[in-house]
């Protein structure tokens, strides 16, 4: 079912940031299964079977550019952006070299912003749009070894309230999803010390699923979400609650 913020009968256009794999996978997913055309971006190797996608870095201006082209030539403009696609590089700030801060800002921070830029031209022509840009809650609590992750998920939060400021009343929304601790590529890289200490402090007692992050997403795109706007909604079992 197409949702009813679009204006015409035709499915809405929906991009999702890195949706090769792990929660923007399940986005892409999730968004699909409710009739959007879903296309997805992927860096690296070959994206998954039978999806639309087009290759992009967000790291690159010209590549982002070149993706959008691509996908306002062969399926319309986008008419909901879900900023996905980030990275982390773990260390501790003493020994967090300033590329180590700046590459992780230029992906999570920089990228989710040119993504946003890039999409808000297409929204203002269709006189409407929705951005989810995935945070961390990692970006309202903090962690050690994340100065760069969490400084750049905090910044997407400063960034999605900027933005409703400015097109709130052209229509566009944009909102973000802070999830926890959720299974993925991700998190299976964090040391076995750090996941037993999350553990033993998130209130559900479990980590996150993926798809428990898509459904936050899919309903902050939904036409039941239309007044909500530069709000932050954690998917994180209670761990950030009071933040
Ligand atoms: P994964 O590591 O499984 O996937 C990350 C995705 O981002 C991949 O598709 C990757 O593409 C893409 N990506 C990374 N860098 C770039 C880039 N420069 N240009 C384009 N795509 C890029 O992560 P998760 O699925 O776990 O995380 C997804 C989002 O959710 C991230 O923003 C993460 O910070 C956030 N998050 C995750 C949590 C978790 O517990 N897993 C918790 C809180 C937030 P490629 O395959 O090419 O590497």
């Amino acid at each position: 079912m197409a949702d009813a913020t679009s204006e015409s009968a035709e499915p809405r256009v929906v991009l999702v940031t890195g949706g090769n794999r792990g929660i923007g996978k399940c986005i892409a997913d999730a968004f699909r299964a409710q009739g959007d055309r879903v296309i997805i971006t992927h860096r690296t190797g070959d994206a998954p079977q039978g999806v639309d996608a087009v290759r992009c870095d967000v790291s690159s201006t010209e590549s982002v550019d070149a993706a959008f082209k691509e996908i306002e030539s062969t399926w319309g403009p986008v008419e909901v952006l879900v900023a996905n696609a980030g990275v982390t590089k773990d260390t501790l700030l003493m020994r967090m070299t300033e590329d180590d801060f700046t590459s992780v800002l230029d992906t999570n921070l920089v990228g989710a912003f040119r993504v946003a830029k890039r999409a808000t031209k297409g929204f203002l022509k269709l006189k409407r749009g929705r951005i989810v840009f995935i945070s961390s809650v990692v970006g309202v609590m903090g962690a050690p070894g994340q100065a760069n992750y969490a400084s750049s998920k905090a910044g997407l939060i400063g960034m999605a309230r900027a933005i409703t400021r400015e097109l709130g009343a052209r229509n566009v929304t944009a909102n973000v999803v802070a999830p926890g601790y959720i299974t993925t590529d991700m998190t299976a890289e964090l040391p076995e010390d750090v996941t037993a200490d999350y553990m033993a402090s998130i209130p559900a007692g479990r980590f996150g699923d993926p798809a428990e992050v898509a459904s936050a997403v899919q309903w902050l795109a939904s036409p039941g979400a239309g007044y909500v706007n530069g709000t932050v909604i954690r998917v994180d079992g209670g761990l950030g609650m009071g933040l």
